[in-house]
This record gives structure tokens, sequence and C-alpha cells, in this order.
């Protein structure tokens, strides 16, 4: 078996070690913690062979690395910028540059009323779900609790661990439409989500991404203003994650317009853009909420880290990240999606028992494989053994009310990686499938 991991620490190392609530909650073994150990190993260290379709690393896409390249020589050749980029502190709220060359696009682009007042740069969009849902949820100066409604799950493992109280999620099962012989798609069931707005008042916010990781849905326009108008109206801000969605890494294949208002926080990163070790999110929410998520990377981290921004500042004055993001990373994606799905349909037998969902944004194929006995866990295992990373739909389904079962025969898989990679491990896992299926 290819080596793809170090063994994460063991559930019981937090008791033995006498760890707090917050040490429990965050310091044990995760569905992220793996998949990012997995990746790291996999990729950052150099592989060792192994069909990386498991994390959500994005490609390295020559033309846009070369601009990443670019900009490093000419801060480097830039003694005065480099030194600041180097060997100073932004402010906790994010440099001032940066922040006001965002802020005066998103202006610009969608004539949103926002200014510097407006945003806050974290640690990568990660951080900035983190310090967000527990503002929002969680224990409350009363002694409520309050909890975090996901409208349409399976949703984004990241957000699983995040809450700093137990049973965090309230998580909305989809409606599901069957769209061809191997194709369904998941819609926001919106009964179920004003019935669960209306019964239960110990919600806070409500959460979706958009694109959405793991299904590559893209929940239409209709649907987030219906949602925005459902938050707001019961005083609730909606938090949408953009980490692949509009304006940038723009990794959408249709049309999606991208929505903000005084009740929206929105995230956005510059990770999917191709720049992810710079670890650099950024929240566009009302000043009251974008002052809170600053005050608490003071407090976390005294501040973000620099080189991000700094990258990126002068391009977006410029426009060139426009032009990155239309001649190369759409086109990019748009190729990657269409060759794994070409891989699918040439892998799968044509009876073969799998459906994939509507492939609208993101870097991945949710593949809905409807005969699976053995979970999706123990699937990606056997996989693991032919030297194949995906991961377990299982981890994308959390909180109350998921459907874990349907969750549980599904698995994501990325199509970020080379064109060899991605059409062997499909074939691999489409092999493995059937293989299952006759044992
Ligand atoms: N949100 C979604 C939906 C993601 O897929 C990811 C990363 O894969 C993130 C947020 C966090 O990304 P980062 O912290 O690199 O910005």
């Amino acid at each position: 078996m290819p080596h793809v991991s170090k063994p994460l620490p063991a559930p019981q190392d937090a008791e033995a070690m006498k760890f707090s609530e917050f040490g429990r909650l965050l310091a044990g073994p995760s569905g992220i913690g793996e998949l990012m150990e997995d990746l790291g190993h996999a990729l950052a260290a150099g592989g060792t062979g192994i069909r990386m379709l498991g994390g959500g690393n994005p490609a390295i896409i020559p033309a846009v690395a070369d601009c990443w390249r670019r900009r490093m020589r000419e801060l480097g050749d830039d003694p005065a910028a480099f030194d600041r980029m180097m060997a100073v502190y932004d402010p906790p709220r994010g440099n001032p540059q940066f922040l006001d060359a965002m802020a005066a696009m998103l202006r610009a682009k969608y004539g949103w009323p926002v200014d510097a007042s407006h945003l806050a740069v974290t640690s990568g969009g990660q951080t900035a779900f983190f310090l967000l849902f527990n503002l929002l949820a969680g224990r409350q100066p009363d002694g409520t609790v309050r909890r975090v409604l996901l409208p349409l799950t399976p949703e984004y493992i990241g957000y699983a661990n995040q809450g700093l109280s137990e049973d965090f999620f309230v998580s909305i099962r989809p409606r599901i439409e069957f769209t061809g012989a191997h194709s369904f798609k998941y819609h926001v069931d919106f009964a179920a989500v004003e019935e669960a707005l209306a019964g239960d008042p110990s919600i806070a916010a409500v959460c979706v991404s958009r694109p959405t990781n793991p299904t590559g849905n893209v929940i239409s326009d209709d649907e987030l203003v219906r949602l925005s108008g459902l938050a707001r109206s019961r005083g609730l801000p909606l938090i949408v994650d953009n980490a692949y969605g509009i304006p940038f890494p723009g990794i959408v294949f249709g049309a999606a317009a991208p929505l903000w208002n005084p009740d929206t926080i929105l995230t956005l990163s510059l990770s999917k853009l191709g720049l992810p070790g710079t670890r650099t999110g950024i929240v566009v929410a009302r000043p009251e909420i974008a002052a809170a998520v600053a005050a608490m990377t003071a407090i976390t981290g005294l501040a973000n880290g620099t080189i991000g921004q700094a990258i990126l500042t002068p391009l977006i004055a410029s426009g060139e990240i426009d032009r990155l993001v239309a001649d190369h990373i759409v086109p990019f994606y748009r190729r990657k999606a269409a060759l794994a799905r070409e891989a699918v349909a040439a892998h799968f037998p044509a009876g073969s028992d799998y459906l994939v969902h509507a492939n609208e944004g993101a870097l991945f194929l949710w593949i809905w494989l409807r005969g699976l006995r053995c979970g999706s866990s123990e699937f990606s295992q056997r996989l693991k053994s032919r030297g194949v990373l995906v991961v377990p739909g299982r981890f994308f389904a959390f909180g109350s009310g998921c459907d874990r079962s349907h969750a549980d025969q599904c698995i994501r898989v990325s199509y970020a990686m080379d064109d060899d990679t991605v059409r062997d491990g499909i074939r691999l896992i489409a092999e493995e499938y059937e293989a299952s299926r006759s044992r």
C-alpha cells in the first residue's frame, strides 16, 4: 500500500492529556484533518505516485503560476515593498492598500456600497468560518445555545468540527432531481428550510457554499435571493462561502450573479486562484461584523500573512485578475471538468448504478454509487490501497437532520490534478465499484 499519511493522534490522547473542552472539540481527529494530512503528504511532501483525487488543492495553471512568479520578482526588485511585505505586521483587519483595492473592485463591478470598513482579511477562508461561526452561534450570554442552519446538505467538510459547542449545525436535506440516466441535482428544499427557521428559535445564521464543495452544485440566483430574503426576514445573516465563486477564482460554468447586502456575509479566498500557500481569506460584511473579525484576528493571530495580499493588490487595481480568471482559470477547469465527466462515462459500464451530480462549478465530481454496500469510508480505504485518494461522502453529512446514509453512498472526486491522474483514478474507481458489487 502506498504511504499516504502519518497517523493522526489517537482520540484518547486528548483525554490522556487532560485537554479542555476546547481541546476536546478541536484537538482530536476530524474529517478535515484526515483529508489535509493525506493531501499534504501526497502533494506538499513530493508525493509517492498516489492518484490524488482527494483534497481540494487547486491546480497549478502555467499562465497563472507565471503571474505569481512575476509578481514575486517585482516585489523582490522593490526593496521598500519587499521589506514591508516581509518585515512589517499588517493591521489585524488586513493590508490597507489591499482592502481599498478589494472594496473599489466590488463597488465598480457590482455596485455594492462597500469600503474598507466592510472587509476583513483572515488566514484563509477556513479561519473566516471558524471566527464567524463562533461569533454568531454557540453559547450566548443568556446561557442559550444558538446554531447554524445549512440549507442544502451535503456541505463543506471543513465546517463540520468548527463549532465550539455541541450540536452546532442544523442540516437540511436537499430535494433531489433525477436529470438523466446517470445524472442528478440537488435543490434547496424551501419548505423544509422555512419549517426549520419557523420552528427553531436557536438558529443564529444560515450558511451555504456557492459553488458547493463537495457537490459542484451552484444554487441558482433565485434560490440565493430567496434564502437571503428568508434569513433577512428573521433578522439572521446569510453567510455565502464564495471560495470557488465570482469574481475570483470564478470556477462557475454557467451564469450565477453574486449577491451582497448588509445582511449577507460573503467570504472569498485567494486559495483556489492558485495561492493556497498564502492563506488569505476575505470577509465582506456589515462594518460591525468585519470589525469583530479583525478584533478576533488580533487576539488569535495578531495579523494575517502579507504575501497573498501583496501579490494581488496591483492585479486587482489593474483588472489583470479578471483576465487571469476569464482567460485561464475558467477555461482550465471547464476542460478538466469535461474530461472527468467523459472519464466517468467511459469507465463505468452503462448498466452500472451510479449518478453524477450536475457539475456546475468548483473542482469536484460528486458521484452517487447507489449499489455501494460497504459505505464510503471502506470504499475509500479500498481505493487508497489501489493508489487512489478520494474523500468519502459521509464526511460531508454532519449536523442534525442530515442524510448520512445517502452521503455514505457518495464520494467526492477532484479533477484538479493532471489529466492522466484524473483519468486513471476514475478508471480505478469504476473498477473497484464494480468489483465491490460482485463481492
Ligand atoms: N470553503 C470551501 C467551500 C472550501 O472548499 C474551502 C477549501 O477547500 C474553504 C472554504 C477554505 O479554503 P481556504 O482556507 O484555503 O481559503
